[in-house]
């Protein structure tokens, strides 16, 4: 037996912090409520006000994985992850809704004073810190610059400051953190929001349980 099998209540993979925040109103929308809050209980596992129903909170870049395995039926995670996700595992994997939430944009942004355009017109070969390496070796590669790709799990902002990259690739809302940080924002490469992911094996299976959630999902998603 699975360890999701047909007995266990269906389980939604997400992350805490803004997904989390972000999905709870959806949720909410469905019915749903949420009976322990991430932030103040360290459980992982999460029942809801429906007992067919639980939350597991994982890392957000391990949202794919779970749901993938078909430990975790249903998930939650950004296009961002996604994306980077599908390069090592293509496959298994439905993205039925685009909640439109946890929005931000992918960018490139270097250090105040560094000037990105001429060093780009010059053909210079760039040093670019990311977490985000298939996107960003795609999008330099569109554009016929040449970089080398350094891999980071996090703090992005530091890399241009202390001369470990030229330019990073990473996420930006506001912007305020790469204002406290003296880093600009040089080129836009892709907006970014939050997709619902189904595992395909638990749709054949499960599909019944399921639909009625993806419905009330797409039904509460953020209109654009
Ligand atoms: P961790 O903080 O555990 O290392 P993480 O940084 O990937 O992981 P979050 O910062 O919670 O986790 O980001 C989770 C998701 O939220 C991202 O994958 C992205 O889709 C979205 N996100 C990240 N940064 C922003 C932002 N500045 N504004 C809006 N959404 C964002
Ligand atoms: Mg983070």
């Amino acid at each position: 037996m699975s360890p999701a099998g047909l007995n266990q209540p269906l389980t939604l993979a997400l992350s805490k912090g803004r997904i989390f925040d972000e999905t709870l109103p959806l949720l909410e929308e469905a019915g749903i409520k949420v009976l322990e809050s991430p932030e103040t209980s360290r459980k992982l596992i999460l029942p809801t006000n429906n007992p067919d129903l639980r939350l597991i909170i994982v890392r957000a870049t391990d949202v794919p994985t779970y749901v993938q395995y078909g430990a975790a039926h249903i998930g939650i995670a950004g296009k961002d992850v996604l994306y980077e996700h599908m390069e090592q595992h293509p496959g298994g994997l439905y993205q039925p809704v685009d909640l439109n939430i946890a929005r931000c944009r992918l960018c490139v942004a270097v250090a105040e004073g560094f000037d990105y355009h001429s060093a780009v017109k010059q053909g210079s070969r760039l040093r670019i810190a990311t977490k985000y390496t298939r996107a960003a070796r795609e999008h330099f590669a569109s554009k016929g610059v040449y970089v080398d790709l350094i891999k980071l799990y996090g703090s992005m902002e530091l890399a241009p400051l202390v001369g470990l990259a030229d330019a990073i690739v990473d996420l930006v809302s506001s912007g305020g953190t790469l204002r406290a940080n003296k880093l600009v924002e040089v080129e836009d490469i892709t907006p970014i929001s939050s997709r619902l992911i189904v595992n395909q094996a638990a749709m054949k299976n499960r599909g019944a349980q399921l639909q009625p959630l993806i419905d009330a999902f797409s039904r509460a998603s953020v209109d654009e």
